[in-house]
């Protein structure tokens, strides 16, 4: 991570905090004020490390550690994902750390982001495991709550991590883990692409490092991860769950306290000047991370219907999960119905998707609301469709998960594209 913060810093907005900031809201507090910057906190008072935050907080930073532009990010990703590349390249922990003892996270500056948070959050922490069946490889990106020194319950949907468990709790066995903290944003978010179960993220992650990538073997446990600022080893207990929230979700609300399983650490590494990266809840870098990675599943929806489709954007306005705004290059009139249908069912927590022109910026929220405000007509181009299966994270959703869809057509009528031409755009 550090080697990127170098090739990053001079291009993108830098703030280095000097004050003396706590772990326990007053961090949290300097980040919320700068959500778009990259934010160097020097001085944390409970720990001897540095943290960061928002080296992947919008999407030209993303392009840049993609090695592409704004427009390509889905392309990279869907790419990526399709051709996964094996890594054969390992090190040892001591080729990466020099700092090895007993696990304590008081260590670390955890930081406790909202005032009614269940507690101190890891939020930019990569568990990596093994499948207990198949020997596959997984890496998820995961919220832990801090327990003890050495304990931390983590939020696990039912993917990949989630199977693994169970599949060793089956045999009343622990699932061995590494948890890796502070990586490459590239290597980040390929930690939270979709894809099968059988495919290695970590290989996805290769292809866009270009083969390059080398792992870490793990000291205790039989495990292989990222390039990192700090590694944690351990193991997700059988049998055993806490209380996992209250914490802040990626639409600024609230999420619920559920049972969760436990994970006990037995050994961490680092170095003398290891940062911590810290990731805000409901932040752009999160909603960044999550989002983007399901672009590419509505771009494939899309193009099986409408093969002109040129790019898809989980807006940010729209938390990175619930607004799709989708650029088409408009061949037959209704493409755009066809275009919002598409799309609502690809990602099912898409809740309003808008349809526009080529000629409109869908990374511009004004653009888009210009095509809005100048193409649509409300008794013809909008689409409403009750009773659907939306996002949990909707505060909008009814108890059984169903939520109303909205789907906006804002592309020019074919049959009168002289009186919709937008002039500053042609001439
Ligand atoms: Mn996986």
């Amino acid at each position: 991570m550090q080697n990127f913060l170098k090739t990053i810093r001079d291009d993108f907005n830098f703030i280095e905090i000097n004050d003396k900031v706590s772990t326990n809201l007053e961090a949290a507090g300097i980040l919320r004020k700068y959500p778009k910057d990259i934010i160097l906190l020097d001085n944390i008072k409970e720990s001897d490390m540095k943290v960061i935050s928002g080296i992947c907080n919008t999407r030209e930073k993303i392009a840049n550690a993609l090695k592409t532009d704004v427009a390509g990010i889905t392309k990279k990703i869907m790419d990526a994902t399709n051709n996964p590349v094996p890594i054969n390249d390992y090190k040892e922990v001591q080729d990466s750390f020099n700092i090895s003892k007993r696990a304590d996270l008081a260590k670390l500056p955890i930081l406790t982001y909202y005032q009614r948070d269940g507690g101190p959050y890891i939020t930019s922490g990569v568990i990596i495991a093994k499948d207990p069946e198949t020997g596959v490889r997984n890496a998820s990106i995961h919220r832990m709550l801090q327990l003890g020194k050495d304990r931390l319950t983590a939020r696990i949907v039912p993917r990949h991590l989630y199977t693994y468990h169970q599949r060793a709790e089956q045999l009343d066995e622990p699932l061995e883990l590494a948890i890796a903290i502070g990586m490459h944003p590239a290597t980040l978010l390929a930690t939270t692409t979709s894809v099968p179960i059988n495919v290695d993220e970590l290989e996805v992650a290769n292809n866009i490092h270009q083969g390059k990538m080398k792992l870490i073997k793990c000291e205790n446990v039989d495990i292989e991860v990222p390039e990192c600022e700090i590694l944690l080893e351990g193991r997700m207990l059988p049998h055993e769950r806490a209380d996992e929230g209250p914490f802040v979700d990626l639409t600024d609300t609230y999420d619920v306290v559920r049972q969760e399983p436990v994970i006990e650490l037995d050994k961490m590494h680092y170095k003398e000047d290891s940062i911590y990266h810290a990731i805000m809840p409901a932040g752009f870098e999160h909603k960044l991370l999550q989002g983007l990675p399901q672009e590419p599943r509505i771009f494939n929806a899309v193009q099986n219907t409408v093969p002109t489709v040129q790019n898809v954007a989980l807006t940010e306005g729209g938390c990175c999960w619930l607004h799709a705004a989708i650029s088409i290059q408009k061949q037959t009139q209704g493409d755009g119905k066809n275009v919002m249908m598409a799309a609502l069912a690809a990602h099912p927590s898409l809740k309003h998707c808008v349809v526009v022109d080529e000629d409109i910026d869908i990374f511009d929220a004004e653009d888009v609301e210009y095509a809005i405000a100048t193409r649509v007509k409300g008794d013809e181009d909008i689409l409403i469709v009750p009773g659907a299966r939306g996002s949990s994270l909707d505060p909008c959703a009814k108890p059984d998960g169903t939520t109303t869809k909205v789907g906006v057509d804002a592309t020019k009528p074919l049959n009168k594209l002289d009186k919709f031409e937008r002039v500053s755009f042609s001439d």
